[in-house]
């Protein structure tokens, strides 16, 4: 059958995989993806053609895709997380409408980030939440400033992917400082790191003291809402009940 999975293989540990993920990775004659997620599941990808997608850019993945599924191959196009969630689905069906093909895509979601870190930390999600990436490699900065004040204002619980790499280290400063506009110093900031894979850590501070602690990029930062509490060490948004 010519057809493409892209699929969210979760936050890494196997156990937080779909059976659907997994069934859908068994169905594939090809794989590609990168060779670190990759190796987390060798059982699944025996006697598969595996293309490490490391070495290609997202755009030459999909066509590679595309060409392997036009040529009769089942593949599989895997993303950590949600594919959907600054994932590869959007690209992929862009690009099949490009070439006006005739392949089959199938998107398989999966846990993404936000929802293992969250369940790290406890409850933080627990209200109106926005997710914003502070990546402005494809995005321009002016826009996820606009939109961190605009988050800020409404008093969403704001969870910040992609928040400082090695050649990004501003955004993250200037965020806060957008957010302290709006926020108070002792708003609960969570930070997770590896969540729900090998190295997870995270630290529960305040937006006055988050840079004090190491972000980097697999790393995501939920800053709770003006209703958000912690108690003990977990972060609560109350959802609203009498108790
Ligand atoms: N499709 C992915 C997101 C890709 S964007 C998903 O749905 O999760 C990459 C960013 O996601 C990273 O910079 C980091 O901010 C976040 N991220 C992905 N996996 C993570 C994890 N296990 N723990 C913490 N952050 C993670």
């Amino acid at each position: 059958m010519k057809k493409i999975f892209v699929i969210g293989i979760g936050p890494g540990e196997e156990s937080y995989m779909t059976p659907a993920a997994k069934e859908a990775i068994l169905a594939s004659d090809v794989v590609i993806g990168y060779k670190t997620y990759i190796d987390l599941i060798p059982h699944l990808v025996e006697n598969k053609k595996v293309i490490d997608s490391g070495m290609k850019k997202e755009i030459e993945r999909c066509n590679l895709a595309l060409d392997l599924a036009e040529e009769g191959s089942t593949v599989s196009l895997v993303s950590s997380g949600d594919p959907g969630i600054y994932g590869m689905a959007g690209a992929m069906l862009e690009v099949k409408g490009q070439r006006d093909s005739t392949v089959i895509i199938e998107v398989i979601p999966g846990v993404t980030a936000v929802s293992a870190a969250a369940a790290v930390l406890g409850a933080p999600l627990m209200h109106d939440f926005t997710v914003i990436s502070l990546s402005d490699l494809l995005t321009d900065w002016e826009v996820i400033k606009k939109r961190l004040h605009l988050a800020a204002e409404g008093d969403f619980v704001i969870a910040l992917y992609n928040p400082k790499s090695k050649g990004r280290v501003t955004q993250i400063e200037e965020a806060r400082d957008i957010l302290l506009k709006y926020r108070k110093k002792e708003t609960p900031v969570g930070i997770v790191r590896n969540a729900k894979r090998e190295g997870e850590a995270h630290m529960i501070t305040t937006l006055d003291e988050m840079l004090q602690h190491p972000i980097d990029m697999l790393t995501v930062v939920i800053i709770g809402n003006s209703n958000t509490f912690i108690q003990g060490n977990k972060i609560i948004t109350p959802r609203g009940y009498a108790l």
